[in-house]
């Protein structure tokens, strides 16, 4: 997840209405947003999703933590961790059995990548696409940001293809790159889309740190839709949950949300302190941050806490499942 002060508080839309109003011109027409997703009317003989190995999502973090530690320790846009994470998560894909393609794009006078994995089949006009961001900040491995979230929708990536997953809708998955530096990269996947692909897409899921060291459980609030399908795993769990406040707009959700598409997420916590209520409910320190590494470089393999990285990661498989069904 990006820093806080670099947030923009004016949208390019805005900017650009407030400069027509300046000029005189008239307003840019409003494109309409794709339907809402139903996600309510799902059909009770929905293939139930399967429970997804935290071991094996741990092996995905050792690996990215290898990286950094072969890489001048982080896997920032513009070094060499950063290609060489993609290159692992690509090689996973590829051998799963995912069309992959890789998107170039330049910031910062540095090469940046994006990687989109689609799951062949599907009726691509209902496309559910869950992403994460693959690049750490310079000053460390970011294995909790966002190795987690990278890691947690490769898992679930390759279990959509151990269990040869035919789903009503078409499935993709996006890692993208320069985050950090602004949500680089997930803009100009979404720029890079045609309107009519834009609306081809009927919900994007994204996962920033869901294995924070003194974790909360936050669901984005942005569709409702797709925040009652997190909500309702969580309830089976019986562990609560919050609205997601501190990310807000803050991560690569918010391009596509900028667009028009539903958008929904999951958040174990950054540098927002515990309260004592939040400690009770969820166990951890109060007065501490959710994750006292948050951009630093001790975002090591070390700083997951395992029991929220699991369950995060069953509920994008849960969600998945029953979102394309
Ligand atoms: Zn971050």
């Amino acid at each position: 997840m990006r820093m806080k002060h670099t947030r923009h508080t004016l949208t390019v839309g805005a900017a650009f209405a407030a400069a027509a109003m300046t000029l005189g011109l008239a307003a840019p027409t409003v494109q309409a947003a794709p339907p809402a997703t139903s996600t309510t009317s799902a059909t009770p003989s929905a293939a139930t999703a399967p429970d997804i190995p935290v071991a094996n999502v741990k092996a995905h973090l050792g690996q990215f933590q290898q990286i950094a530690d072969a890489n001048g320790g982080n896997r920032a846009h513009g070094h060499a961790g950063y290609k060489t994470s993609l290159d692992y998560v690509k090689g996973k894909l590829d051998a799963a059995g995912f069309t992959t393609s890789v998107q170039e794009f330049t910031s910062s006078g540095a090469t940046g990548y994006n990687l989109i994995a689609d799951w062949p089949g599907g009726d691509t006009t209902k496309t559910v696409m869950a992403g994460a961001h693959l690049d750490s900040v310079d000053e460390g491995p970011g294995v909790n940001d966002d190795g987690s979230g990278s890691a947690g929708i490769l898992e679930t990536a390759l279990a959509v293809s151990r269990d040869r997953l035919k789903p009503a809708k078409h499935l993709r998955f996006g890692w993208f790159g320069a985050e950090e530096l602004g949500l680089v990269g997930s803009k100009h996947y979404v720029d890079s889309l045609s309107a009519a692909e834009r609306a081809k897409i009927s919900s994007y899921l994204n996962f920033d740190m869901i294995g924070s060291p003194n974790p909360g459980y936050f669901v984005y609030d942005d569709d409702p839709a797709l925040e009652k399908v997190f909500k309702d795993y969580f309830t089976k769990l019986s562990i609560p949950t919050e609205v997601e406040t501190e990310g807000d707009g803050r991560s690569d959700h918010a391009p596509f949300k900028d667009a028009g598409i539903p958008v929904g997420g999951l958040f174990s916590g950054a540098d927002y302190i515990k309260t004592p209520a939040q400690a009770q409910k969820w166990g951890g320190t109060a007065g501490k941050a959710f994750d006292a590494c948050y951009h630093r470089s001790c975002d090591t393999s070390t700083n997951i806490d395992d029991t929220v990285l699991g369950h995060q990661t069953d509920a994008i498989a849960y969600a998945l499942w029953q979102l394309a069904s």
